[in-house]
């Protein structure tokens, strides 16, 4: 019977096991964890700080006794593998209660050790007992049991990353006053700084101290320095400023590491040596947009490297097509999702693109609780390439996202976008999907009929005192309105064009786009050649 021994017993690990299992029922499966703990969800660790999760436990998902009833695997818990033989194919595992060492044969050996918090050593209080980091349901409990017995009230989060935010939100419910530190100029780098805009004054709006381009310097028992010298109120830290891969045991073993830091595997996920195999968050991945090296510190490909890696030890054939990197979270009442690449990293590798930016309702406006979608699409130009969306809205925007997914995994263009026939009712979608409309969009903007500067352009435009018509009703220009804007609605503009000059660019824009992308195809059609829509407007963030 084949002996695998498999390190790490939770996201890639646990999947792993049971896929073997199912491949072979009479295999030798152990699993040894560190932690006291095997197959926990990582993802619901911050969901305990707020009560949403109220007993911890529960977020573990699986006994080793269940393991072992179920599927016949051996989950060992708080034994960490210190080191292998690969020569002899043998693993020293620790007992990291009693420090014993025993020795343990394997035919094939899987690594998905994870990745760690990163905790720089430099800075002072680090090591401070109020200082904490997420990643196991020990570490969840010790901030809860720390934040009630200490009665503490102010929590600084360092780090403006899913870990981060998730952490805060559930913070904020909990009635703590949070301060989020992030060193950047935005949060969520899986969203570019247009849309961060939105997720930054979300987090304003629910009491969020959100600090930008200042790092962490120094902790104390109540408070934070920061780089400028600014001192924030805090008497316990969450440090989230990003992870990096476990790769102690790999490297001791001799296994080769990628440019990026990862373990490196070839095409089924084996190492550099023979019978050793790794996946998860501790390896590189190729990023299939950009065919780059990278890592992504996400469950779904940790789980289904861990399938291929067991279809490949038996001899089925495994396609590993890389990742593009997808990802959704919720904040108080925003949920914001990506896909592929963002404009920056388009910007970063020289690549030639264009956005459709659209913000239609996530269902036909006349229905009950209707909400905007902020929805940005990034197209590669000009072969209409679909390279990345971003979507942020009160409504479930991973639909969206989870289009854009499929249509980048099937190598999608905007024009399969357009035609694209999706599922519609009033209280689901409008009749035309965000994702056709922005494919639209895309179509329009590729074909030259809808020259357009994205709303990021605006302050410039400001500066210039560029012509900018506002094509709204009066009633919502007086509400607040670009400065200088000049206001000829959609409705009277046919009455109004001897106010539209002829000799200078002129720039449209309205509440979400439509007006004013209406407005400018009637001008152009009149005749005029100096007509650009301003693409997306965030005048809309009055309205959360
Ligand atoms: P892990 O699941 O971290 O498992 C690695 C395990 O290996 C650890 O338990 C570790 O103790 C053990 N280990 C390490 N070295 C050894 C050794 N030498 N011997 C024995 N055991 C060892 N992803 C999403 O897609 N969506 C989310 O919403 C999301 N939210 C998250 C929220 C939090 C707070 C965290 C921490 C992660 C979140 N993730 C999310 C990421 C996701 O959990 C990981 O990508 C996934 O768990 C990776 O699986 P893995 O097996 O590589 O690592």
């Amino acid at each position: 019977n084949k002996k695998i021994v498999i390190v790490g017993g939770v996201g890639g690990g646990a999947s792993v096991a049971a896929r073997v299992r199912r491949l072979d029922e009479f295999a030798d499966i152990t699993m040894f964890e560190k932690g006291p703990n095997v197959s926990f969800s990582n993802c619901s660790l911050p969901y305990h700080l707020s009560g949403v999760i109220p007993n911890a436990d529960d977020i573990v998902l699986k006994t080793p006794e269940q393991f072992k009833n179920q599927y016949n695997i051996k989950a060992v818990v708080n034994s960490e593998v210190i080191s292998a033989d690969p020569q002899n194919k043998i693993v020293q595992v620790k007992n990291v209660k009693t420090g014993e060492v025993t020795k343990y044969a394997y035919d094939e050996l899987v690594l998905s050790p994870g990745a760690k918090p990163i905790m720089p050593t430099t800075i002072k209080g680090i090591d401070n007992e109020n200082v904490f980091s997420v990643r196991n349901v020990v570490d969840i409990k010790k901030i809860q049991k720390y934040l009630t017995d200490k009665k503490v009230a102010d929590v600084a989060v360092i780090g403006g990353g899913f870990i981060g935010l998730e952490v805060s939100e559930n913070l904020v419910e909990a009635g703590k006053h949070v301060s989020v530190i992030e060193a950047s100029s935005q949060v969520l780098q899986t969203v570019d700084d247009d849309f961060a805009q939105l997720v930054h004054k979300n987090l304003y709006d629910h009491g969020v101290n959100l600090i930008l381009d200042d790092g962490l310097s120094a902790i104390s028992d109540t408070e934070v320095t920061l780089a400028s010298g600014k001192k924030i109120k805090a008497q316990a830290v969450i440090m989230a400023i990003g992870v990096q891969p476990e790769t102690t045991l790999a490297t001791k073993i001799g296994c080769k590491l990628g440019t990026t830091g990862g373990i490196a595997v070839d095409q089924h996920f084996e190492t550099s040596i023979p019978h050793v195999y790794a996946v998860g968050d501790a390896i590189e991945v190729t990023n299939r947009l950009t065919r780059k090296k990278t890592r992504l510190a996400l469950a779904f490909p940790a789980q289904i490297q861990a399938r291929d890696v067991a279809d490949h030890i038996y001899g089925r054939k495994v396609d590993n097509r890389g990742v593009i990197g997808t990802s959704v979270i919720h904040l108080f009442d925003l949920n914001v999702s990506s896909t592929g690449l963002t404009e920056k990293v388009c910007q970063s590798e020289g690549i030639d693109y264009r956005c459709a930016v659209v913000i239609p309702q996530n269902r036909v406006s006349i229905m009950p609780n209707t909400s905007p979608i902020f929805f940005k699409l990034i197209f590669a130009y000009p072969s209409g390439e679909i390279l990345g969306a971003q979507a942020i809205g009160q409504s479930s925007v991973d639909k969206q996202i989870n289009v854009i997914a499929t249509m980048i995994s099937m190598n999608g263009n905007i024009s399969d976008l357009t035609h694209l026939e999706l599922a519609y009712s009033p209280w689901f979608s409008t009749a035309k999907n965000a994702v056709n409309m922005a494919g639209l969009v895309a179509e329009n903007i590729l074909n030259g009929e809808y020259p357009t500067i994205p709303v990021t352009k605006v302050r410039q435009l400001v500066e210039k005192d560029a012509f900018i018509i506002d094509a709204r009703e009066p009633n919502e220009y007086q509400a607040g309105h670009i400065i200088n804007a000049v206001n000829i609605p959609l409705s009277q503009f046919r009455q109004r064009l001897d106010e539209i000059p002829t000799d200078i660019p002129v720039y449209i824009h309205c509440q979400s786009s439509q007006r004013s992308y209406n407005m400018v195809r009637a001008l152009i059609n009149r005749g005029f050649t100096n007509i650009t829509g301003i693409s997306g407007s965030f005048l809309e963030l009055s309205n959360y």
